[in-house]
């Protein structure tokens, strides 16, 4: 028996067998060769376009029953492994810059796509998923790589990972998947964020699980201590069962009516939304009383399978704006980069998070920004609906997407479709610089959504995903309550809304200090909101004034922590200290994460 211990990302205990998962997308090597090794390299490609043809040829005769959209696309992608031009292209590469022949089947590729997705024509746009589809089948097969699709599994298992991917973790069988264990994340990354929104328990950060874990080992999961115990003994496996037989209910488990307002007990009401990433969340967070959507993440949309036509995203968005059966709903455009790659737009960049990433990626392809832009307004045609643009960094980039975005207003009304004319457009804050010109940005904005995810990553310089880091990314660091009280106070002073829409705002337990900060909007977890409620209807504005009052005096994580769980303690003894207000220590290597050194 061995215990992991790393970071609990997903509450819950699950016992099961491992399924380790090596990465569909590894790395593209890249090496210099030898001119004289060009024939070899060339002829490598060659077979493994050849592979990658009778391997297409095998699956559409297997998709007979699929349907011809299914049989549309292998049919394209056979005729571009095929394509004299492509091969031509990838000949003309290694003759001239002598890499090897995965990166420049990468290197052609990539820039395919890019002149695809800049193209005017939809149809072109279309086809630069395809061109990144292809391009990773022939390089699997050069890196001899059969890929698994986790959409695939049939059995129950406790995924192992050491870094999965958000396309993976989108399209997977949620049904089979009981729990996720990784080597890398935080709290705050993507993967965890969905992983939650799933209801799966996860343990993250292990380090090195992916190397002690083999497929089909015993495991059991405490989500909520952050431990994986691998091969348990047999006492061990008694008392979890016991554990799992026995569990109490808990503070969450006692909730407020579905329909009763967010509302203190003198009568400061805020609303509480919810966060959802793909369009199928939206029929279920009613249950859980949401009042609308305070973000969706469209862009997981780009990351499940790539592909994001403007009907295709029009279809999207407008399943989730009837499903909100007339409750708002906020639309993030799309938010690739950092650590959300989409399939074919992998860009090799040193620093990708603070890089070509949401609002960057949207003003330099103003196309294909238009294209989602339209998309959102025609399903503002069907209920109420407001647009928001993530990473803002500074007005410029704010009324750049304004401009485009009246752009968009007239070509749809060039083309005769309907939207909402009064359609509001609101900032993301998650960028320190965003903080500092709020009152500047509160002049264009119709409302603010503060990014916390971001932001603490950005202001305390901690990458969000990196285990190795992540007790460094405090909500308690005193500089994070400060950044969103002066966004609230530009916001208000503006006379706009400011909501908060990162996993903060789904903490019960820092629910108090954010009401006393002055915060209008929470948007949230959808399973999260009824224990935020219960926090808003059991207490007092006032005093969560006055909590907010010494929050903002203090000096340390560990004052901040120390006030924010005596308010709780002392009101809601039941209340679970913050999973996101822990964690404070670091980790040492050869101490539970090994830092993998
Ligand atoms: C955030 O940064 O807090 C946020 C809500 O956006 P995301 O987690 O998708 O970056
Ligand atoms: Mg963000």
């Amino acid at each position: 028996m061995k215990i992991l211990t790393g970071i609990s990302a997903g509450a819950g205990v699950v016992i099961g067998k491992a399924l380790v998962v090596q990465e569909n997308r590894p790395e593209i090597p890249r090496y210099a060769i030898d001119p004289g090794e060009t024939p070899a390299e060339l002829a490598r490609f060659v077979t493994a376009a050849r592979e990658a043809a009778e391997e297409l040829r095998t699956l559409k005769k297997n998709s007979a029953g699929l349907g011809w959209e299914q049989g549309a696309i292998l049919d394209a992608h056979l005729m571009m492994v095929e394509d004299p031009d492509f091969h031509y292209q990838i000949k003309a590469r290694l003759e001239s810059k002598y890499d090897n022949i995965e990166w420049m089947v990468f290197e052609v590729a990539r820039d395919l796509s890019h002149k695809l997705v800049q193209s005017p024509d939809a149809y072109l746009r279309e086809r630069a998923v395809d061109v990144a589809d292809v391009s990773r089948r022939i390089i699997n097969r050069l890196l001899g790589i059969t890929p698994f699709s986790l959409a695939d599994l049939r059995e129950d298992v406790i995924l192992a990972a050491h870094n999965l991917s958000l396309s993976d973790a989108l399209t997977m069988n949620r049904e089979r998947v009981k729990a996720l264990v990784m080597d890398t994340g935080s709290r705050i990354s993507h993967t965890a964020i969905i992983i939650r929104a799933f209801g799966i328990p996860s343990v993250l950060g292990l380090s090195t699980a992916v190397r002690e874990i083999t497929s089909g080992d015993t495991l059991i999961v405490d989500g909520e201590q952050g431990q994986v115990i691998l091969d348990p003994d047999k006492a061990t496996l008694r008392c979890f069962k016991e554990k799992l037989a026995n569990r109490k209910r808990g503070f969450g488990e006692f909730v407020p009516p579905r329909d009763s307002p967010a509302e203190t007990t003198d009568g400061r009401r805020v609303s509480l939304k919810a966060n959802i990433g793909v369009p199928g969340e939206a029929e279920s967070v009613h249950h859980y009383g949401a009042e609308g959507i305070g973000l969706y993440r469209s862009e997981f949309l780009f990351l499940q399978d790539g592909h994001g036509s403007e009907e295709q995203q029009y279809r999207a968005y407008s399943r989730v704006v009837k499903a909100m059966a007339g409750k708002p709903v906020t639309i993030r455009t799309i938010d690739i980069g950092g650590d959300k790659v989409m399939p074919g737009m992998r860009v090799p960049e040193e620093n990708p998070l603070l890089g070509w990433r949401a609002v960057r990626f949207s003003l330099t392809l103003p196309e294909f920004f238009k294209t989602q832009l339209r998309a959102i307004l025609r399903s503002s045609a069907e209920g109420p609906v407001r647009i928001m643009f993530p990473m803002i960094s500074g007005v410029e980039e704010l009324e750049e997407a304004l401009t485009i975005l009246e752009e968009a207003k007239e070509e749809c009304r060039g083309k005769g479709q309907a939207f909402s004319a009064d359609i509001e457009a609101g900032t993301m804050i998650e960028i320190p610089g965003a903080v500092m010109t709020a009152d500047i940005l509160a002049e264009k904005s119709a409302f603010f959504s503060i990014g916390t995810n971001d932001l603490i990553q950005y202001s305390l310089a901690v990458d969000r995903g990196n285990e190795k880091v992540s007790y460094l990314a405090q909500p308690s660091h005193p500089a994070v309550p400060r950044f969103i009280k002066r966004t609230i106070d530009a916001a208000h002073k503006r006379g706009i809304p400011a909501a908060l829409c990162g996993e903060l705002a789904g903490d019960p337990a820092a629910a108090a200090l954010l009401l006393g900060l002055g915060l209008d909007e929470f948007s949230m977890t959808a399973a999260a909101i009824p224990q935020v409620k219960r926090v808003i209807r059991g207490t007092d504005y006032e005093s969560c004034r006055v909590l907010a009052e010494q929050v903002l005096a203090a000096s340390s994580c560990r004052e901040v922590q120390a006030l924010v769980s005596g308010w709780n303690a002392e009101r809601f003894p039941g209340l679970e200290p913050s999973s996101l207000y822990a964690g404070m220590d670091r980790p040492r290597a050869g101490n539970g994460g090994s830092h993998g050194i």
